[in-house]
């Protein structure tokens, strides 16, 4: 007989910073040590010690079709056999763009990069040369990736671990992001009063997903583009989740706002490393070698991140799985939770949007990061190991988001709710 081995995350410290290549991978605001992957398929993934689990994570977001669907896994090992990487471009990438623009109007050119961090870095970059102006508006609680100038009252794991700004980023330069709440205009309004013709851009989470859940409220967007368009400032979304996750096409095609600049990532590179940055044409031509604000990337475009995003977004175009059942799903999980939880008199606020969702311990409601901070996390985390042992995996934090992919069935859904009922017996 074999030992199991057990010391994954003990060999993984000796070497990796923090054991992770990403912080919230560390189970650090649920405790204990994080599971190791062998492999996922569809629906579950499971962890080195062949333990299945339904995986309501899906790589934070990407999976939507699930994990190695056939078509993706087809797109990427034909893609490798004709060579990994060029430095050349390739005309998988027009394809790609072209895609990508039918279904997203607004984005009228575009530029690939590898990482959803790069194409907001980037936004943030090409609105500064091309308004010449230096100070932005964030809102707390979203998160847009690590790039210095957005690591101002982020979200995700820098929520997560309660870090307000981050050592490293210096104070000259996380003074030209002014972070305000999510869905108060007053606020923006009022920003706008003071530094308005220093404003470059205002880049916001069109839905939020990194503080968990948040929907914007009150017309919160369309007074964020009259109000952009009003005082020549760009508008950015960053749909790096939301793109793809609720129709083929963006947040902004279900509201009819048109941001002047969109990133993208995740959903669209089918599990593979990818970001896309696009928008207005008079802005995006301003980008290199057109113009002269400098980006770049020895991999972006990359052969197998473009044909699994192509392969991808082929199924999703071609009607092959519905949004609405994976919404139907979602909306019942959601429901028959919330009845389970008010049942037992715990509190709790399902924020859901399509298909996805986050369960705060709390009354609510949830419309901002303040909120979403009076969530009771200790509990959360007890009913996070709860479900782990009934072989539910869901996000490791209060403040993220969970995801529903094509590939989970009813079956998934009754037996996440048999496992939520049993965790709640031994809460
Ligand atoms: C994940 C995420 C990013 C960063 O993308 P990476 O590929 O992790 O760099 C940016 N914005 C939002 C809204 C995200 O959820």
């Amino acid at each position: 007989m074999t030992a199991t081995k057990t010391n994954y995350f003990t060999d993984a410290r000796q070497v990796i910073a923090g054991g992770v290549n990403s912080p919230v991978r560390a189970w650090q605001s649920v405790g204990g040590d994080p599971l190791f992957v062998s492999h996922a398929r569809g629906s579950k993934i499971y962890d080195t010690a062949a333990r299945e689990y339904i995986d309501f994570v899906l790589s934070w977001g990407p999976m939507i079709l699930g994990h190695a669907h056939p078509d993706v896994i087809e797109a990427i090992c034909s893609a490798a056999r004709k060579g990994t990487s060029f430095g050349a471009p390739t005309e998988s990438e027009t394809q790609m763009a072209q895609l990508i623009c039918s279904a997203i109007p607004s984005m009228e050119l575009m530029r690939m990069t590898s990482s959803g961090t790069e194409a907001t870095m980037t936004a943030i970059r090409l609105a500064r040369g091309y308004t010449g102006r230096n100070m932005i508006i964030k809102f707390d609680g979203c998160y847009h990736g690590h790039a210095d100038s957005l690591l101002v009252q982020a979200g995700s794991g820098v929520a997560t671990l309660v870090i307000p700004g981050s050592p490293g980023v210096p104070e000259c330069l996380a003074e030209l992001t002014i972070s305000l709440p999510y869905n108060d205009i007053a606020a923006v309004q009022e920003a706008i009063e003071r530094y308005g013709s220093q404003l470059a851009a205002i880049i916001v989470e069109p839905v939020a997903g990194n503080m968990g859940v948040v929907e914007p409220q009150n017309g919160f967007l369309a007074k964020l583009r009259e109000l952009t368009t009003q005082h020549g400032i760009v508008l950015i979304f960053d749909e790096v989740i939301t793109g793809f996750r609720f129709i083929f096409g963006g947040y902004q095609n279900l509201v009819g706002i048109k941001p002047d600049l969109t990133c993208l990532g995740k959903i669209i590179g089918g599990g593979l490393p990818i970001g896309v940055l696009g928008g207005k044409k008079e802005i995006m031509e301003v980008l290199a070698p057109s113009g002269n604000v400098y980006q770049a990337g020895t991999l972006s475009g990359n052969p197998l991140a473009v044909n699994a995003g192509l392969a991808t977004l082929h199924l999703l175009q071609a009607k092959a799985y519905s949004y609405a059942d994976v919404d139907k799903r979602t909306e019942q999980l959601c429901r028959d939770m919330e009845n389970m939880f008010s049942a037992q008199g715990i509190p709790v606020c399902i924020n859901r949007f399509h298909s996805m969702f986050t369960l705060f311990f709390q009354a609510g409601p949830v419309n901002n990061f303040l909120d979403a901070k009076k969530s009771a996390t200790t509990f959360f985390a007890r009913f996070f190991h709860g479900m782990i042992k009934e072989g539910i995996w869901l996000a490791p934090s209060q403040f993220e988001a969970n995801f529903i992919s094509f590939a989970h069935t009813d079956a998934d859904i009754d037996c996440t709710l048999q496992a939520c009922a049993n965790t709640l017996k031994h809460l």
